[in-house]
């Protein structure tokens, strides 16, 4: 799948001729471009120092999902919204402790 700028050979399309890329997780049509930083070991690093290498991708403006259809081999969505979800998992702990403790006054 071409991602890439390229949006004046678009002009001609109609959108009849399109679909609409939905969000996996909720169905959103709307997504904001996003970077993924990753990290160049200096071991691997053709300079022989650590890099930091931008990935263009696309993230669901919704609920922030990024799909795996936006990213390159090698990526998995699993991966790129691991720390996001455990973030999720972590404040929704808090706010459970956080009840509990009230219901308990
Ligand atoms: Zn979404």
């Amino acid at each position: 799948m071409d991602l890439g700028g390229g949006g004046q050979q678009n002009l001609n399309l109609k959108m009849s001729d399109t679909e609409a890329l939905k969000c996996e997780k909720c169905g959103g049509q709307i997504f904001q471009a996003v970077s993924i930083l990753r990290r160049v070991s200096p071991l691997v690093s053709p300079t022989s120092q650590e890099a930091m290498v931008p990935i263009n991708t696309y993230q669901c403006s919704k609920c922030g999902w990024v799909s795996k259809k936006f990213l390159p081999a090698g990526l998995t969505a699993e991966e790129v919204n691991a720390v996001e979800s455990s973030i999720d998992e972590a404040v929704s702990a808090e706010i459970q402790m956080a009840k509990a403790n009230k219901e308990k006054k």
